[in-house]
């Protein structure tokens, strides 16, 4: 069963149009690859079906040989039918965990479908054991389930289940708050930036480690580094804090705006910004130029999967030149997106959720340059001879930032190319 059902925001330049039926998403679970290797004192044990493990494996592949730290507590047929106690049988499993792996300071209960169908419930179990493990480990827990969460939404729900454990802010000095998970590289490159603008006073969210949590009040304001952060961003203004609007760092124009809304925000002179900015933004501009040539006049479909689609498009058409066929995105917060939204070309069509088959008859009839979308659909699309780009990467790749806009070009670019060489007619 599927349904168009409405649109809105046409008066904005752009269109919203909800589409329901079959999905081909990652579910929550996913996120804990990036997540762990984010935080690095925190483990991640799911709560789950050897479907889920399976998940976890497949996605994080030779990872999986480097003792990571996520896990998964298998429910067996017994727990499952209530004939084991569910919560004893994972205090004995978080009790072995925290003996085995000492280093530990954080230990996220990650609930799955089969966790939330049973109705065990997560988060009393990561109270009692909280108490338990007092003072060594702080338990914590969230959902990663396919019911509750697709694909980068599971960082989204354990952010959000992280903002309660945020220290109050009694400081009267104004503070960044830069949320969402980023790699060291760009995390070190944004720091430098905003120091160099004077912008000292800066916290990341989530920090390398679970013990470095930033305080948060009424002189914290948020800057999204990932436009999948709904929850977080608004439990974050419920504390007290105000939230920046700006597009996100992605290519040259998307990284300026983004500095430049918090540059507004604690008044710094537009010489200092210029000047900051100037060499970055150049490299950056060039780096961009001398890759995008291949994308210009391209046609390229987007698939919903990780909520990036929007500011992706945004950098797509704006600063390599390519059309957007088909724009989709499993969740579009109007708040968070306008400034993106507001920078794509005038009348262009949002999707936001899925009818897989309706969406796929779509690219098949437009048969775009270029179709980025998840592993499930990319290697059909490629025998049907359209060329792919697994939406995934840009979760696994460093993309944000000036430094960063060449190889984030050049994702986009390697599929054409790759096309060319293979072509031997
Ligand atoms: S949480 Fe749900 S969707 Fe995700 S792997 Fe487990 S069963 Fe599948």
């Amino acid at each position: 069963m599927s349904s168009v059902l409405a649109s809105d925001g046409i008066e904005a330049g752009y269109e919203v149009i909800p589409e329901r039926g079959q999905r081909a998403v990652f579910c929550g679970l996913t996120s804990i690859i990036w997540m762990h290797r984010q935080i690095q004192d925190a483990f991640f044990l799911v709560v789950g079906s050897r479907t889920c493990a399976h998940l976890l494996q497949s996605a994080a592949g030779v990872m999986i040989f480097a003792e990571p730290r996520f896990a998964t507590a298998i429910l067996e047929d017994r727990d499952l039918a209530g004939m084991a106690d569910c919560n004893e049988e994972l205090d004995r499993v978080v009790d072995e965990v925290i003996a085995r792996r000492p280093e530990i300071k954080s230990l996220f209960l990650v609930a799955s479908c089969p966790s939330e169908v049973i109705k065990l419930d997560l988060g009393n179990a990561a109270q009692r054991m909280q108490r338990r493990h007092e003072g060594s480990v702080r338990v914590v827990a969230f959902s990663g389930s396919g019911i509750e969460t697709t694909f980068t939404q599971g960082e989204d729900s354990c952010l959000h289940s992280l903002v309660a454990e945020l220290p109050d802010s009694h400081d009267s000095t104004q503070r960044l708050l830069v949320a969402g998970s980023l790699p060291d590289v760009v995390e070190d490159q944004f720091r430098r930036l905003l120091d160099a603008m004077g912008i000292t006073d800066v916290d990341f969210f989530p920090g390398r480690r679970f013990e470095e949590l930033p305080a948060v009040g009424a002189n914290t304001q948020v800057l999204l580094a990932q436009p999948f952060l709904n929850d977080t961003a608004r439990a974050l203004v419920g504390r007290g804090a105000q939230l920046l609007s700006a597009p996100f760092p992605y290519g040259a124009e998307g990284t300026l705006a983004w500095l430049q809304a918090a540059a507004t925000a604690w008044s710094v002179p537009a010489a200092t910004f210029e000047s900051v900015t100037r060499s970055s933004l150049a490299r950056a501009k060039k780096s961009i130029a001398a890759r995008a040539e291949k994308l210009t006049g391209k046609r390229v479909a987007l698939l919903p999967d990780s909520q990036l689609e929007i500011p992706i498009a945004r950098f797509l058409s704006r600063e390599c030149g390519m059309e957007l066929l088909e724009l989709g995105t499993p969740h579009f917060d109007t708040e968070i997106m306008a400034a993106d939204a507001a920078l794509l070309p005038h009348g262009s069509k949002i999707i936001e959720g899925q009818n897989l088959d309706a969406q796929l008859d779509r690219v098949r009839e437009q048969r775009p340059d270029l179709t980025v979308c998840g592993l499930g659909i990319a290697n059909p699309l490629e025998a049907e001879g359209l060329r792919t780009k697994w939406s995934i990467e840009l979760m696994f790749t460093p993309i944000q930032g000036f430094d960063q806009a060449g190889d984030l070009v050049e994702l986009f670019t390697r599929p054409l190319r790759r096309q060319q060489l293979l072509d031997f007619t």
